[in-house]
């Protein structure tokens, strides 16, 4: 396993997901007049939960993707957090930022 190929690929993910991350903050923070109409402000409210959703599972990823790269730093990347056997390179290959293996997830 290729570390520091593993690390770029996690930061780019990271980059990437901060980017996302700051697009829909700034879509919440958006200043809107507040509609007068009742169905548009049920509407508004509606989009905002489907933001705050989206916004919890990118912020859970980031996280993941932050313990990767602590892994990486500390040369446990690789090891199931839970059992302590390899998580395999095949699937980290297809999710860089695992941190437990298939039996634990
Ligand atoms: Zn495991």
């Amino acid at each position: 396993m290729e570390t520091n190929e593993v690390r770029q690929k996690l930061e780019r993910m990271k980059m990437v997901l901060i980017d996302r991350i700051q697009r829909i903050e700034s879509d919440k923070k958006r200043d809107e007049p507040i509609p007068q109409d009742f169905a548009e402000q049920a509407v508004a409210v509606e989009n905002d939960e489907v933001l705050d959703a989206l916004d919890e599972v990118e912020l859970k990823e980031l996280k993941q993707i932050n313990l990767a790269l602590a892994a990486l730093d500390n040369g446990t990347y690789g090891t199931c957090t839970e059992c302590d056997n390899g998580i395999g390179d095949k699937r980290l290959s297809a999710l860089p930022f695992a941190t437990k293996c298939i039996n634990c997830v």
